[in-house]
């Protein structure tokens, strides 16, 4: 649970990242933006002061506007006033469109001394204004009137200008990070979907199991009874019946136990126990087992007592279910050794055999849950790939480490070892 609020927690902060760098940079292309319009500028403004200073039509008209001469163009002031406006108008679109501005400006033509000359057709309102140049003008219109004149430019929304320029990353960019948000969402759904569907087959497998334990017990007890009674006729019947419900009442157990390990963390109950008489009871019902099934079995214990802090239970099951496996997983002539030994303050315990053995490819998978060999003899034996599971889990939660030696067709070795107290 931890894990996923940690990868959720990383991929939010990348995110965040992702779209604190995508503003640096689309600040720093914005300035680059700016630098680049002002390299612009700067040049259209040198020529625009230069043609502005030669006497040529467009100042010709301009003069006779500002200075209301109406005698040359035999028109009223009021017309001159108004066709040199878009003139000028035109001229400046042209000049800057030359240099490759295209944003929206007005202009504004005045003398030092506040006399409004000429203003652009177009007005924006002040609001919208970015970016202000102004020229002072020489040669012919201010010696004309013998006042500084003085042209105004002013830059509309350049801002939007601007980002209009760099459309070209930062569409694609925030584009990319919707798709990774998008993606990620996606992945991040199939996969609690996915732990939902798991905990939700856990439960339920647990249900299912908990509703058989009681039918199963009743079973038990009523064939008990009934072998007691039995006639030798039905004996053999009952005595299966019997058998049957041994098996399945222990198959049951496993699913509940490695139920009851995944849905509560501190399941197990440690306590400080010396687990040799433990460990002795393991060998000694083995060995009666393998004396009744014809099995080759050696059993030692080395050393005097082995303190642990463990549960007693839950260990004893695991050790039982690796003695098991190693009855179950046998050839002809089964050999198994068990022994229990005290190494560098561990216990070890090995479990060997001389049974089928193990692929080095199935080794890797046998410790995950359902898991079983799938070819071969190995289809004969039943089982549900939930041993190996329980055993791992059992090991870990003492602290403990299992390891298996295996070869196919040679024989298998499971090997626990488990810190020692003392
Ligand atoms: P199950 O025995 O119910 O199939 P386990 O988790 O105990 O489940 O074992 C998983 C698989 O590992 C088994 O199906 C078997 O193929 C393989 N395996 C386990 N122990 C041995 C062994 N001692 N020798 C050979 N194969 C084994």
């Amino acid at each position: 649970m931890r894990g996923k609020k940690v990868y959720i927690v990383i991929f939010i902060i990348s995110i965040i990242g992702l779209a604190i760098v995508q503003y640096q940079y689309l600040r720093i292309g914005l300035n680059l933006a700016k630098i680049q319009f002002n390299q612009k500028i700067g040049l259209a403004i040198h020529e625009i002061k230069n043609d502005l200073a030669q006497p040529n039509q467009l100042t010709f008209l301009v003069g006779k506007a500002i200075t209301k001469d109406s005698i040359y163009f035999n028109l009223a002031a009021d017309s001159i006033q108004e066709a040199s406006r878009y003139f000028m108008n035109d001229f400046l679109k042209d000049k800057l469109l030359q240099h490759g501005i295209k944003t929206a400006f007005t202009y504004n033509l005045y003398a030092k001394d506040s006399t409004d000359y000429l203003r652009s057709p177009k007005s924006y309102g002040d609001k919208n204004d970015l970016l202000k140049y102004t020229l002072t003008l020489d040669g012919y219109l201010p010696t004309l009137v013998k006042k500084r004149l003085i042209l105004e430019l002013r830059f509309q929304n350049l801002n939007s200008y601007f980002l209009s320029q760099l459309n070209g990353l930062t569409i694609p960019s925030l584009l990319f990070i919707l798709a990774i948000i998008i993606v990620i969402f996606w992945v991040l759904k199939s996969f609690y979907w996915q732990q939902h569907l798991i905990t939700t087959t856990n439960e339920f497998i647990n249900n299912l199991t908990h509703e058989l334990k009681t039918p199963v017990f009743s079973i038990g007890i009523a064939s008990k009874i009934l072998l007691e009674k039995a006639t030798q006729e039905n004996k053999e019947l009952v005595g299966m019946i019997r058998n049957q419900v041994t098996k399945l009442n222990s198959q049951i157990e496993k699913v509940l136990d490695l139920a009851s390990l995944e849905s509560k963390k501190g399941f197990i109950n440690k306590k400080i126990v010396d687990f040799k008489p433990v460990i002795l009871t393991i060998i000694k019902e083995f060995e009666q087992i393998a004396a009744l099934e014809n099995i080759n079995f050696i059993g030692e214990a080395k050393g005097n007592s082995y303190m642990l802090m463990c549960d007693s239970y839950h260990l004893e099951n695991a050790i039982n279910s690796l003695l098991e496996n190693a009855k179950k997983y046998a050839k002809e002539h089964s050999h198994i050794e068990f022994l229990a030994v005290k190494e560098n303050k561990k216990l070890t315990i090995r479990v060997k055999d001389n049974g089928i053995g193990i692929s080095a490819a199935d080794k890797k998978k046998i410790f995950d849950k359902f898991f079983r060999v799938s070819s071969g003899d190995v289809h004969n034996v039943k089982g549900y790939g939930l041993g190996l599971n329980y055993v791992k889990r059992i090991v870990k939660l003492h602290k403990g480490k299992i390891t298996v030696l295996s070869s196919l067709g040679k024989g298998s070795e499971f090997i626990i070892s488990l810190p020692l107290l003392s």
